[in-house]
């Protein structure tokens, strides 16, 4: 074993690299800079260099980027950031650094192998000239002098409301006011972005209260923070359904955003000679017309259900619906109930169905992952994102970087060893599942939950209890393809009849972009392509290769209009980087996007 190397001399290493990088980026010589890098190099770009979310792999994508973004990135200032002094462990140096570019300042991180570097990631923090006014910039909310104009805070607020969408046009419409919108617009608040967020529901928090009775959040409260406001030291950890919407309610008041509850988007087209979209919205019933300058689609990557169309499902006699629309189990006690789908949303609703004295049958199509929710906490999440995290001094803006730093080519490598343990700590659990028939994966390359995420938005269940039910019978288990349902029956395709006076089709969810199909045209969204995915070229994550997640929080192929979503992770962390690039086009800044993304995927 390779004795450590003392702190001094791992500083001087990143030091001296920073140093020549900063030489070579000064200089304009892209060749010089990537040589800099490993040949199996990645640097990911979160707007800082690129005005958009990129990763480029290799000496001469890094170069490539270089040539077309340095004589207006202008970058310098390159330093290691106090309080993350740089650590050596394994062969690999990682640092914490901050830069400058000509519109912004940034923080990055470095993973250094060699003396060159293997990884970068590099994130543009706040705009010069635009920053927020936090800290000793907050303002201070009353003027100390006699004013016989003077008007309150309130007025101030007053005033604005009522002149916002009327008088004044908003530069940012949100369509969709759950957590992303809500999350979003506290930024785009903060850097003094015109914005209103429009929900057709009528509280904030509503679509987390429409959710089924048992839900709670499978993630820990250290991943789930609003940006701003964290969840106070007695939050639980995992939130139930009804306390996230109420803390949505009480956040967008706070934050003093402009939430149009009981607001529709009905239309929205956009005029590429004016530069604006008119968006027919149709508030308490009233329709009215609103031309912002971009439009952010907060719509819910969980809000299109995909439902089924098994024949049969018009003659079925009992009740049926989409997970979304499930009401609870405390009607159905005693009742027998058929769960289609082997998620997330299926496994909740036959745990809390079961709990309620329904006989219940989940029907599995297609193998899933499961992972329980504690070994997912110690071994998965634990260093970033739990008690321990916080004590040893992890902050959640800190954990989002490193998170944000592994490249998601490689990332599938840092994620095998995690479920290779959680494997072997759980083992008795997964034969019990298995030996009752349930069809078990760890994702196509043994990567587990988090790819699966990433790749395709589905595939797993966190357990929380109800696989116990499945591996013990308590909840019967048929495995196969629906045919079609009867009366009072749903039938496999192997002949299988499962009676029912309820059934639940837990199957999922569509492509964001189909938003833009029901709000714009099936051309827009044609044109912009998929939401989400790597192209990871595994099961429901077709190739080519993307390298950043379909369209999500970066320009896509139809100017001005912008996805926002994701877990309350991906939406507090991203959401930095769209109020960015929104903030950026509002105060006219030059935006050049370096690399647009290529559409190879309608849906
Ligand atoms: C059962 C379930 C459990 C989940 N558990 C977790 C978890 O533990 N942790 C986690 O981080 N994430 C979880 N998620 C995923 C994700 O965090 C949620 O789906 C979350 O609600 C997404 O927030 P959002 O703001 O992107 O979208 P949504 O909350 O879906 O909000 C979209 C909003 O858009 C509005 N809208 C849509 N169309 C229009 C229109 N035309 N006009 C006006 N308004 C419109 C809707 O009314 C809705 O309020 C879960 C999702 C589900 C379904």
């Amino acid at each position: 074993m390779t004795a450590p190397l003392p702190a001094d001399e791992v500083a001087a290493g990143v030091t001296t690299w920073l140093a020549a990088f900063g030489e070579a980026l000064a200089a304009g010589d892209s060749a010089a800079a990537a040589a800099l890098f490993t040949e199996d190099c990645f640097w990911r770009d979160l707007v800082a260099f690129t005005w958009n979310i990129k990763t480029l792999e290799g000496r001469a994508e890094i170069s490539a980027m270089l040539d077309a973004t340095l004589p207006w990135v202008q970058p310098g200032g390159w330093a290691i950031t106090s309080g993350g002094e740089p650590a050596s462990a394994g062969g690999v140096t990682e640092a914490w650094i901050g830069f400058e570019t000509a519109a912004g300042r940034g923080r990055g991180h470095l993973r250094l192998r060699g003396g060159l570097c293997w990884t970068l990631l590099t994130t543009l923090d706040e705009l010069k000239g635009h920053e927020e006014h936090r800290g000793p910039s907050r303002p201070k909310g009353v003027g100390h002098r006699a004013d016989p104009a003077r008007t309150t805070w309130l007025e101030d607020r007053e005033q604005e409301a009522s002149a916002l969408g009327f008088t004044e046009q908003p530069y940012v419409l949100i369509v969709g006011g759950g957590q992303a919108g809500i999350g979003l617009g506290a930024r785009l608040r903060q850097l003094r972005v015109p914005t209103i967020i429009i929900d057709k529901h009528s509280h904030p928090g509503d679509q987390w209260r429409s959710r089924y009775k048992s839900l709670c959040l499978h993630d820990p409260v250290w991943y789930d923070h609003m940006p701003y406001l964290k969840f106070p030291e007695h939050w639980p950890v995992f939130s139930p359904k009804d306390k996230i919407a109420d803390w949505l309610e009480s956040y967008t008041k706070i934050m003093e955003l402009n939430y149009w509850a009981d607001t529709e988007a009905t239309s929205a087209a956009y005029d590429d000679q004016a530069g604006t979209w008119t968006a027919h919205v149709e508030r308490d019933g009233e329709p009215l017309v609103l031309r912002p300058a971009q439009l952010v689609l907060a719509t819910g990557m969980s809000g299109r259900p995909n439902l089924p169309g098994f024949p049969g499902m018009d003659v079925f006699r009992g009740d049926q619906h989409h997970s979304s629309a499930h009401p609870g189990p405390g009607r159905y006690r005693g009742q027998r109930c058929v769960v289609i789908g082997s998620n997330n949303s299926a496994f909740d609703i036959c745990g809390a169905l079961w709990e309620h004295g329904a006989d219940v049958t989940m029907v599995q199509r297609s193998s899933t992952h499961i992972v329980r929710s504690a070994t997912l906490m110690d071994i998965g999440l634990g260093a970033l994102y739990s008690e321990e995290a916080v004590a040893s001094g992890m902050t959640t803006d800190k954990a989002d970087l490193v998170f944000a730093s592994i490249p998601y080519r490689i990332m599938h490598l840092f994620q095998i060893p995690l479920y290779d343990q959680m494997r072997e700590r759980d083992r008795e659990f997964y034969d019990r599942l298995e030996a009752a028939g349930f069809d078990h994966d760890w994702g196509d390359d043994g990567s587990g939950l988090f790819m699966k995420y990433l790749r395709r938005g589905s595939g797993y269940y966190i357990d929380v209890g109800a696989a116990d039910l499945v591996a013990n019978g308590d909840v019967a288990l048929a495995r196969g393809q629906v045919d079609h349902l009867t009366e009072d029956a749903v039938v496999l395709e192997d002949g299988t009849q499962l009676p029912a006076d309820l059934v639940v089709y837990a199957t999922g969810y569509q492509s964001m972009n189909g938003w833009a199909a029901e709000l714009i045209s099936q051309e827009v969204a044609d044109q912009v392509g998929k939401c989400w995915g790597l192209g990871s070229d595994t099961t429901k994550d077709p190739g080519p290769w993307e390298g950043e997640q379909r369209n999500m929080w970066k320009p896509t192929q139809q100017e001005a209009l912008w996805f926002h979503g994701g877990n309350l992770h991906q939406s507090r962390h991203y959401s930095l980087y769209l109020a960015l690039q929104l903030k950026a086009r509002q105060v006219g800044l030059p935006t050049p996007v370096y690399g647009l993304q290529e559409v190879h995927h309608l849906r």
